[in-house]
């Protein structure tokens, strides 16, 4: 049984938009890892069964939440590129019982470090053969130590799509996405994750990215199937046209996103087929910006992934704008393991919102918090610091609504009541270097 905590002198700033930082708070945890109360210094006495921890007026708010991340890979950009044969022959040694054991540990090592960066929550938004299930289990029954993970397994893809065949189930027509819905539902997912349009990383043309790959009628399908047993949808899309076939689909997320009109709009805002009626955008600005800002003699990439990253980020800043403007449901995820994108920067994401995007600070930590924590249906136990809720909770030196890059210097992660003070992350020098002259 865990000790009850009294966290004293707590500078807390709140995950929601209408709420001020407030000083010399209290607190109290339970034994259960679930905040029992949360008071004015003044208003409260802690009577003995309480550990006294000192947070010395630092910066308390709630842990942050990544929306779109996967775990297979650190984001370390490789130059290399593999033939098909390779990676066909790489694909079949992975999906042996060692090969899964090393996927597993790989990812259970970027868990570790998003965990250890102040991630406590992340959607994992495709991963290799189940074994973010697995993970999963092993992080909820407290065998290792990461954020929580709201897993999808496979991707749901059409043949030749997007992260086909190696990332994704294959679909032709409805009922193969029902029945793909159902293999990945049988794994134990907690998400869909389908793939509307092609993407910039495996596009061979330019404008490839944006093509349209499953049709309306098979986003119905897997959208129907899927909400039929409450599991919500979340639809990788790149291009206008691709939104509204994912909308009119019924998808609960739209992830990375594009320029919207007015029916689009609408539909995000009233979406009659989505499980919750409406639907949420979640931009991933880390995974293009790199590629489409940074200089060609760094990134070393070829013209069709510099034209698609270009599109593909452009594309997706009017969209996080629009969104914003028309009050979109909005979270935040930066696909790390992409190239550039690390498991300790998902402040960098935050960072691009703000300066380019033209949000404040407070709208930033908002939605990477309590907006995340709405988005991924567990608003009721995470995402602010309440009563009642779990004490999943971060602790700066400094304020990071003065300078969102605070957020990367972390006194200590708190999870479910359970403190965590190691919190050496090994930095990727080189990666930091270039993202640091965007
Ligand atoms: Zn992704």
């Amino acid at each position: 049984m865990k000790m009850k905590k009294a966290l004293i002198n707590c500078t807390v700033i709140n995950g929601d938009m209408d709420r001020e930082i407030e000083k010399d708070m209290i607190i109290l945890i339970n034994n259960q890892g679930i905040i029992e109360k949360i008071e004015s210094r003044q208003n409260i006495m802690i009577s003995k069964e309480y550990e006294q921890i000192d947070i010395n007026h630092q910066y308390v708010m709630p842990g942050l939440i990544n929306a779109h991340a996967h775990l297979f890979s650190d984001g370390n950009p490789t130059e290399l590129s593999f033939s098909e044969e390779t990676l066909n022959f790489g694909i079949k040694l992975l999906n042996t019982k060692l090969g899964k054991k090393f996927i597993y540990n790989r990812m259970k090592k970027n868990a570790l470090v998003a965990f250890q960066s102040g991630i406590t929550t992340m959607r994992s938004v495709g991963e290799f053969f189940y074994q973010d299930v697995k993970l999963r289990d092993d992080i909820q029954n407290e065998k290792v130590i990461g954020p929580d993970l709201s897993v999808s397994g496979f991707f749901i893809s059409a043949t030749g799509g997007h992260g086909a065949p190696y990332l994704a189930l294959e679909t032709d027509g409805p009922w193969d996405g029902v029945k793909n819905v159902r293999k990945n539902v049988r794994q134990g997912v907690d998400w869909i994750k389908i793939c509307v349009t092609g993407g910039v990383t495996d596009a061979k043309t330019i404008g490839e990215a944006g093509r349209i790959q499953l049709t309306e009628e098979e986003v119905f399908a897997i959208c129907k199937e899927a909400h039929k047993i409450g599991m919500m949808v979340a639809a990788h899309v790149e291009s206008s046209e691709g939104v509204r076939i994912a909308l009119k689909g019924g998808v609960d997320s739209i992830e990375h996103g594009a320029p919207m009109d007015e029916d689009i709009i609408s539909l995000y805002k009233q979406n009659p087929n989505a499980l919750r009626g409406y639907t949420s955008l979640i931009p991933t600005f880390q995974a293009a910006y790199p590629y489409a800002l940074l200089d060609r003699s760094q990134t070393n990439i070829n013209d069709v992934l510099f034209e698609n990253a270009k599109i593909v980020y452009e594309d997706m800043l009017i969209s996080f704008q629009q969104a914003i403007k028309n009050n979109i449901s909005v979270g935040v995820g930066n696909d790390a393991a992409m190239a550039y994108v690390s498991h300790y920067d998902l402040w960098r994401e935050l960072d691009h919102m703000i300066r380019f995007g033209g949000i404040t600070e407070k709208k930033a930590i908002h939605l990477v918090t309590k907006s995340n924590a709405e988005i991924l249906g567990v608003d009721k136990q995470i995402g602010t610091i309440d009563e009642g809720k779990r004490a999943n909770l971060l602790i700066l030196p400094n304020n990071p609504i003065e300078n969102i890059k605070n957020l990367s210097k972390l006194s200590m992660v708190i999870k479910n009541g359970v403190l965590f003070e190691d919190l050496i992350i090994k930095k990727n020098e080189r990666l930091d270097f270039a993202l640091d002259l965007i």
